[in-house]
């Protein structure tokens, strides 16, 4: 059977574990923000600019404070080094971000459902 070569992917993946910001769900961070002992990785999200351990850390905003922020401005891409995959989308990154937090909340209790007034 003729094999069909796979299309190219961007080759610079290192791992094979995905690691999302917390922030806004960016998922090609190199590291995982915390690590098992709760050290910060001192890495700078490409997307939003939020780095672990310093953000936090240091200047005192939480996840969902600098995502408000980060919201508010615009939702513009952080790095300048690097560049966004061409399919990068802030919204659609924030709502996978949103539906994967909605499904660890469930494990713990029922999710919120905001029903409109009749
Ligand atoms: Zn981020």
């Amino acid at each position: 059977m003729p094999r069909k070569a796979l299309p190219k992917k961007t080759a610079m993946r290192t791992s094979c574990t995905t690691n999302i910001c917390p922030v806004c769900g960016y998922d090609e961070l190199q590291e995982p923000p915390r690590n098992r002992t709760g050290g910060a990785s001192l890495e700078i999200c490409s997307s939003c600019g939020f780095q672990f351990g310093v953000t936090d850390d240091d200047k005192g905003l939480t996840y969902d404070e600098y995502r408000q922020q980060w919201i508010e401005t615009g939702m513009k891409w952080s790095s300048k080094g690097q560049k966004p995959r061409k399919d990068w989308n802030a919204q659609t990154q924030l709502a996978s971000l949103a539906l994967s937090a909605t499904l660890k909340r469930v494990k713990g209790r029922p999710p919120r459902v905001f029903l409109q007034p009749a």
